[in-house]
């Protein structure tokens, strides 16, 4: 029987409190993993410790307080996984599945996750600049401030390339279909930060390539979470969207997560630079069928 996909690993994955964070938290102990919880809802982030502790008790989960708008708390997220997991003697599986105990190999994988969809989005004339600029710093200064702090972490893993070993570690930002498609139901602030987040992933996946630190961005199609279902709060908004979608659902937080995890696991060690779609076939689609 195989082991735990990510067994021995550790993890940050903000906007862990909700939606797919929640899912992708709750996946990743199922798989073993270990980590921090980052939400700027602490008790949104402790629940969904709480659901870890009581379901998978062998694995560490820990909530912190962040919003990945502010550099200094997202490097203390990143520090706690370190110091918590690294103290500990974790030990990696690396992409030979060698195990080496007793040395202090971490491989911190980051999910660069929490983003907003703010209600007063609107077209180019409508947005007030105020929303551009939180939209902004949270979807895109956030994930770049993951990223940055995530290669400094998994730079400092060490490596032995004469036994094989290379321990670095996999970056999933979460973008959005909308960075990768146009709609005339304008988000200007949303759809430029997600079309912002892709090249940034691009361009870091790249750069890093050769350490061994591969970047993905996830595009998430429309999904049955708070982030989407609070702002379509009308049957008129809901079916305007429902019509152009292949399978005639909205997607679930949980599709996503298993994606997360295929991203997050060894299983894609030769995938990098990606704008990885889960959106249940609206990005191929003319016309739905009747
Ligand atoms: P959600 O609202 O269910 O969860 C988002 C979480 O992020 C919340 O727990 C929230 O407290 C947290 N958060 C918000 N601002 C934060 C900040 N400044 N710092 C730290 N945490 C913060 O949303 P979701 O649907 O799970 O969305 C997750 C990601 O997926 C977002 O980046 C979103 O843009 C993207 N996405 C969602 C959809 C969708 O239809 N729901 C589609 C495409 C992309």
């Amino acid at each position: 029987m195989p082991g735990p996909r990510l067994a021995h690993k550790s993890a940050v994955i903000t906007g862990a409190g909700s939606g797919i964070g929640l899912e992708t938290s709750l996946l990743f102990a199922s798989e073993g993993c270990s980590s921090v919880l980052a939400d700027i809802n602490l008790e949104a982030a402790e629940r969904t410790a709480q659901r870890i502790h009581e379901q998978y008790p062998e694995v560490k989960a820990i909530a912190i307080k962040c919003d990945v708008s502010k550099e200094a708390e997202v490097e203390a997220c990143i520090k706690k996984a370190v110091n918590e997991f690294g103290r500990l003697d974790i030990v990696v599986s690396c992409f030979e599945n060698v195990t080496v105990p007793g040395k202090w190999l971490i491989a911190v994988h980051q999910f660069n996750n929490a983003g907003i969809m703010h209600p007063a989005d609107d077209n180019a004339l409508n947005t007030d600049e105020k929303i551009w600029d939180l939209t902004q710093n949270i979807n895109v200064k956030g994930v770049w401030f993951g990223c940055k702090h995530a290669i400094t972490a998994m730079r400092a893993n060490p490596t032995d390339e004469s036994k094989g070993l290379h321990v670095g570690g996999s970056v999933i930002n979460t973008a959005s279909f909308v960075g990768k498609m146009g709609a005339a139901t304008p988000q200007i602030a949303y759809t430029t930060s997600k079309g912002a987040v892709l090249a940034m992933t691009r361009e870091l996946a790249m750069v890093h390539a050769k350490e061994g630190i591969r970047f993905n961005a996830l595009c998430p199609g429309p999904l049955q979470t708070p982030l989407l279902m609070d702002f379509l709060n009308t049957p008129e908004k809901l079916n305007r969207r429902l019509t152009h979608l292949p399978m005639g659902r909205f997607g679930e937080a949980i599709e996503q997560a298993r994606a997360v995890l295929f991203l997050g696991s060894d299983e894609s060690s030769y995938i990098t630079g990606m704008d990885f779609l889960v959106d249940g076939g609206l990005s191929a689609c003319y016309v739905t069928a009747e």
